[in-house]
């Protein structure tokens, strides 16, 4: 099958000849006369060489997302299935899915689906499309999301930044087909419990990708007093209390999130009384503390969305951490995260030193992991490394 074909400037497939899926504008020497925005086009070098295959959008500052390097590869039905069935092959190996219920399945472009997010919770899942080029593909990916995974329901969340570039008008949000999910569902991870909000929480209900740092701090947890700054729905909370923490505080700035909190503690039989949930700013609450703790754990949003407000999000990180560190009694352990793609691992590394040196401390890294399994990063593209999270004892 023939394909419109797009040419590089020359030299510009160098980094699309080591796996990079991206296409920029600025590297487009001539565009395809005859290929409307979402279609399949072949991505030539400047000698006229097969770089990629991939979808096409004119009006994105990503003109080409490549799906395949394999000039023989039609994209049809079986590929986007193919690539799906890779995908859950991945997690089959990568998690004990008998104690594992939630789990993103599809990670865009680390799963070779630029794009695309879908995330398991239990029998339903969560689809989230970024681009116009994987919005064409829709109907593909659910039938195959259908084939391959066989969930009762498939939910779209597709309400997000990044959609308006691309040329797509809408921010759809609602069941894509099968039984539509209830209000909270639940599921399991490393056999804990957890009620998830699909239809309003945040990112599609769960933050799936801390799952291997919550393993860490269930560890760390007996017997400690634990500050989880950023809580959220009690993610690190719940295995802080099954660790056998003394007292678990949750400091989120949101009242469902806290809400939703309590009941996840109460659905693993902890005793919600004796492990307060606090609905304040992190910032002030650890500004006004009145003890310290043996364990906390620091998971802020992201406070570099992009390059431009890295300078400002590196003072916040590190004001946040010297606090976080103030508050850790000597000896004690300070887990602390950072989900923004632009501060990358050296320098979030920086960011801690820095904080360290502010409040005074000495600080041995212990342990440290990026996101979890079911989060894959294509080496190739470094754009989908984001979260970082080190363990440290702060002396
Ligand atoms: N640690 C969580 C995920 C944290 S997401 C988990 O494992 O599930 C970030 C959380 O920070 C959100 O719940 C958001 O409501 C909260 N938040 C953002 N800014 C805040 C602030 N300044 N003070 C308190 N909470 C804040």
């Amino acid at each position: 099958m023939a394909y419109p074909r797009l040419v590089l400037k020359r030299g510009r497939e160098r980094w699309l000849l080591k796996g990079h899926p991206w296409v920029f504008r600025v590297a487009v020497d001539s565009h395809p006369g005859n290929a409307s925005p979402g279609e399949i086009v072949d991505v030539l070098d400047k000698g006229g060489r097969f770089v990629g295959r991939g979808y096409y959008n004119p009006g994105s500052s990503i003109p080409v997302r490549v799906l395949t390097r394999d000039p023989d590869q039609v994209v049809d039905y079986p590929f986007i299935r193919g690539r799906i069935h890779q995908a859950a092959e991945v997690r089959r190996r990568g998690l004990d899915l008998g104690q594992t219920t939630g789990y993103r399945v599809v990670h865009s472009e680390n799963d070779f689906l630029p794009g695309l997010i879908v995330d398991r919770y239990g029998d339903f899942l969560v689809v989230q499309i970024h681009t116009l080029g994987m919005e064409g593909h829709k109907g593909w990916v659910v039938d195959a999301l259908n084939e391959v995974l066989a969930p009762r329901g498939i939910y779209e969340r597709s309400n997000v930044g990044g959609r308006q570039g691309e040329g797509l008008e809408t921010m759809p949000v609602g069941a894509l087909c099968g039984d539509p999910p209830p209000d909270r569902v639940a599921i399991r991870e490393h056999g804990v419990r957890f009620w998830c909000d699909i239809r309003e929480g945040q990112k599609t209900g769960f933050f799936l990708d801390q799952r291997e740092n919550r393993l860490g701090v269930r560890y760390g947890a007996a017997g400690k007093a634990v500050l989880n700054c950023f809580s959220y729905s009690g993610g690190f909370s719940v295995y802080a209390a099954l660790g056998g923490a003394t007292c678990v505080e949750s400091v989120d700035a949101s009242a469902p999130a806290l809400e939703l909190a309590r009941q996840n503690l109460d659905l693993n039989g902890v005793d919600v009384g004796a492990h307060p949930c606090v609905e304040a700013n992190v910032f002030d609450h650890l500004k006004t503390a009145k003890q310290v703790y043996d364990l906390v754990v620091i998971d802020p949003p992201a406070f570099a969305k992009s390059r431009a407000s890295l300078k400002r999000a590196v003072r916040a990180y590190g004001r946040l951490n010297r606090m976080a560190m103030e508050v850790t009694r000597p000896g004690g352990l300070l887990v602390s995260a950072s989900c923004s793609p632009a501060v990358d691992y050296v320098a979030f590394l920086e960011v801690l030193k820095g904080a360290a040196a502010e409040a005074g401390r000495n600080v041995q890294v212990v342990r440290s992991h990026l996101q979890s399994v079911d989060h894959p990063t294509l080496l190739a593209f470094p754009e989908g490394q984001y979260l970082k999270c080190f363990f440290c004892v702060v002396d």
